[in-house]
C-alpha cells in the first residue's frame, strides 16, 4: 500500500531518511519491518511556537517496492529551420522565454549586452579589487541577468500568475538540487546558479538557437505599427518578432522606448537600505533559543511588513547566511543587494529594508532630487515615469557621494540610526569593497528615514532583540522592482498598439523576482509563438 501523510515532527526527526522512517512508523502506528521506504515530498520549518517543528509531507510504501519519483522532463527538439524570434536579454525572463520558444518550435535568437556567466564572474571579482564597476558586465548585466549571482530564492507571492512548479522543475532539469522540489522556500545559491544558466544556454545552442553576448540592442525596428526586429550597437540587425526582457536596470532601454513614443507608465516601487545582522543572532531570535539553530535547522529567515504613515515598510529579498554585494551598473552611483551561497553558510544575514514609494509621493521627494541633481531636467516637464527613474538615480548618486571612494558604501549601526546618533565604529561585514561609518539618519530622504526608523521599532516589537547595534544598515537598496511599466494591450502580451513586440519580465513591470520573471517569459513566448 502507498500512503501519503502530513506530519509535524522535530527537526532532528526529519534530518535523514532513517530517522524520518522511525518517526512516521511511530506516529502512524506502522510496523517498520513492513515499511519498505519513505519519500519526503515537502518540508518547511515552523518556528512560530517556542519548540521549532518541521512540517513534512511524506509518501510511505508498505509491503510494496519503492517507486522512485520521476520528475517530468522536457525534451527539446531541433529548431534550426524554424521561424526566428528575437529575445533581448538573457535574464530569467529571456532564458525561460527562449526555452519555451523551442518547445513551441520557434528558433530563439538571444541578444545579451553582457558577457557569458563565467566571464561575468571574473568581472565581479575584478570590480571589488579595482573599486570600479564594468558598466556592461556587473550584477545587473550579463548572462543570467540580475538573478545569476543571487540567493536564488525561488518563491513568489504571485502564485496566481502561472505555474511555479513547472519553473522549479525546469531549474531542476538544468541542474538544481532535489531540494528545490521539496522545500517550501526553495533556493539555489550563487555558487550553483551559473552552472544551471550555462546549461540552459547550451540547450538553446544545441537546438539550433543563437546566443549573442556583448551585443547591446540600441534600436527597435518598426514598420506599419509592427515590430520587425532590432538594431544593436555595432549596427547589426536581427529580424523577427521581439521579446523584450531587458530587466529594470536598463535605463537606456526605457529612454529608447520613450523616444519611440511607446506607452510607459509610472508604477510604485520601494527604496531603502540593506540591513546586515550576525546570522547567529537571527538564529537565536527566530528559533527562540540561546543555542541558535543547532545541528538540524537551516540558517533562519525572517520577513517583516508594517505600515508607517500610509506606506509599506518591509524586508525584501532576505539572504540568510549571505553576503551584501555592490549591485549597481554605473560608476559614480551606489546600489547594494544581497546573495547567498547554496549552504547559506556565512556569518551574516541580510535583507533589503525598504519603503514603498508611489508616483503620487514624488512632490515630497522633489527637493531631495533637485539638491542631488540640480542640472537634471525640470520635473514638471518630465513624464511621471521619468521622475520615478530620476528619484531612484538620485538616491544612488547621493549615496555614492557620502563616501566617494569607488564601491565603498556608507553604513551605520541599526540602533544608532533609529536614535539619530552617529556610529563611531561598525561591526564586521560581508561587504567586500568595504564600509565607511556615515550618519544615514542625516542624509537619507526624510520620507524614507523616518519610516525606516519607525518600521524598525515595530519589527522589534514582534521580534525582541531585532533592533540592535550588532546590526548595521548599508546604503542603498533601490533596485527592488521597476518604477515603471511598459503597457501591454489588455489581455495580451504585446506592447500596446504594437504587434510583434512583447515586453516581458521585471523590466516591463509585470514581474518581481526570478520565478515570476521566468513565468512571464514563458507566457510572452507562448503568445509570440501563436502570432509568429
Ligand atoms: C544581487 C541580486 C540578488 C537577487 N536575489 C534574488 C533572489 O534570491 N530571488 C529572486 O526571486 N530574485 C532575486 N533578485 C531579483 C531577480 O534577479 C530579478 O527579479 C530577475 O532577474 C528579473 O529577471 P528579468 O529577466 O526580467 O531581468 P534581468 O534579470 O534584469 O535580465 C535582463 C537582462 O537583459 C540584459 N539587457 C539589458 N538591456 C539590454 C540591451 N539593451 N540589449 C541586450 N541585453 C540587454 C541585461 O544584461 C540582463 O542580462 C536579485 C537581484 C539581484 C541584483
Amino acid at each position: 500500500m502507498v500512503h501519503e501523510f502530513s506530519l509535524r515532527i522535530l527537526p532532528r526527526e526529519a534530518a535523514d531518511n532513517d530517522r524520518l522512517k522511525a518517526s512516521v512508523c511511530r506516529l502512524k502506528g506502522l510496523d517498520p519491518d513492513h515499511v519498505t521506504g519513505v519519500q519526503l515530498l515537502k518540508r518547511s520549518v515552523d518556528a512560530r511556537q517556542r519548540t521549532v517543528m518541521m512540517q513534512v509531507q511524506v509518501r510511505v510504501f508498505e509491503n510494496e517496492p519503492v517507486q522512485s519519483p520521476q520528475p517530468e522532463t522536457i525534451h527539446y527538439e531541433d529548431v534550426s529551420q524554424a521561424p526566428p524570434v528575437i529575445v533581448v536579454g538573457a535574464g530569467p525572463a529571456g532564458l525561460f522565454a527562449a526555452l519555451r520558444l523551442i518547445e513551441l518550435h520557434r528558433r530563439p535568437i538571444v541578444v545579451e549586452r553582457g558577457k557569458a556567466v563565467s566571464e561575468r564572474k571574473r568581472d565581479l571579482a575584478q570590480a571589488v579589487r579595482r573599486q570600479q564597476i564594468d558598466e556592461e558586465s556587473n550584477y545587473c548585466f550579463g548572462e543570467g541577468g540580475a538573478g545569476a549571482f543571487s540567493d536564488g530564492k525561488l518563491y513568489t507571492r504571485s502564485k496566481k500568475r502561472g505555474n511555479v512548479g513547472r519553473i522549479l522543475r525546469l531549474f531542476h532539469q538544468f541542474g538544481a538540487s532535489d531540494n528545490i522540489l521539496l522545500d517550501a522556500h526553495p533556493h539555489i545559491g550563487t555558487d550553483k546558479l551559473p552552472g544551471i544558466i550555462a546549461n540552459m544556454r547550451q540547450q538553446i545552442l544545441d537546438c539550433g538557437g543563437e546566443v549573442h553576448f556583448q551585443t547591446r540592442m540600441t534600436d527597435i525596428l518598426l514598420r506599419d505599427g509592427r515590430c520587425v526586429g532590432i538594431r544593436c550597437q555595432g549596427g547589426e540587425e536581427f529580424r523577427g518578432p521581439v521579446i523584450l526582457a531587458t530587466g529594470h536596470s536598463a535605463r537606456d532601454v526605457y529612454e529608447l522606448m520613450h523616444r519611440l513614443q511607446m506607452p510607459l507608465e509610472a508604477k510604485g516601487f520601494a527604496m531603502g537600505v540593506r540591513l546586515e545582522h550576525p546570522q547567529a543572532l537571527i538564529d537565536r531570535l527566530m528559533y527562540h533559543s540561546p543555542q541558535g539553530r543547532g545541528e538540524f535547522l537551516p540558517a533562519a529567515e525572517y520577513s517583516f511588513v508594517e505600515q508607517v504613515d500610509g506606506r509599506g515598510v518591509y524586508s525584501f529579498c532576505m539572504c540568510p547566511g549571505g553576503l551584501v554585494v555592490p549591485a549597481g551598473n554605473e560608476n559614480g552611483a551606489l546600489v547594494v543587494n544581497g546573495m547567498s551561497p547554496s549552504n547559506r553558510g556565512t556569518k551574516w544575514a541580510n535583507s533589503g529594508m525598504v519603503v514603498e514609494i508611489r508616483p503620487e509621493d514624488l512632490p515630497r521627494y522633489s527637493g531631495f532630487v533637485r539638491e542631488v541633481m540640480p542640472s537634471g531636467n525640470d520635473a514638471h516637464s518630465m513624464p511621471v515615469f521619468r521622475q520615478m527613474l530620476q528619484l531612484q538615480q538620485a538616491l544612488e548618486i547621493h549615496t555614492y557621494r557620502q563616501v566617494a571612494q569607488g564601491l565603498k558604501a556608507p553604513a551605520q549601526r541599526m540602533a544608532d540610526f533609529v536614535q539619530g546618533r552617529a556610529s563611531e565604529s561598525l561591526p564586521s561585514s560581508s561587504y567586500l569593497p568595504g564600509l565607511v561609518a556615515s550618519p544615514l539618519h542625516e542624509w537619507l530622504p526624510d520620507e524614507i528615514r523616518r519610516r525606516l526608523q519607525q518600521g524598525f521599532r515595530l519589527f522589534d516589537r514582534n521580534i525582541k532583540g531585532f533592533l540592535t547595534n550588532e546590526a548595521q544598515l548599508i546604503a542603498c537598496e533601490t533596485r527592488t522592482s521597476s518604477p515603471l511599466r511598459m503597457l501591454r494591450d489588455p489581455g495580451q502580451m504585446n506592447l500596446q498598439g504594437i504587434r510583434g513586440l512583447y515586453p516581458c519580465g521585471e523590466g516591463a513591470g509585470y514581474a518581481g523576482g526570478i520565478v515570476s520573471s521566468a513565468i512571464d517569459g514563458e507566457l510572452c513566448a507562448e503568445r509570440c509563438a501563436q502570432e509568429a
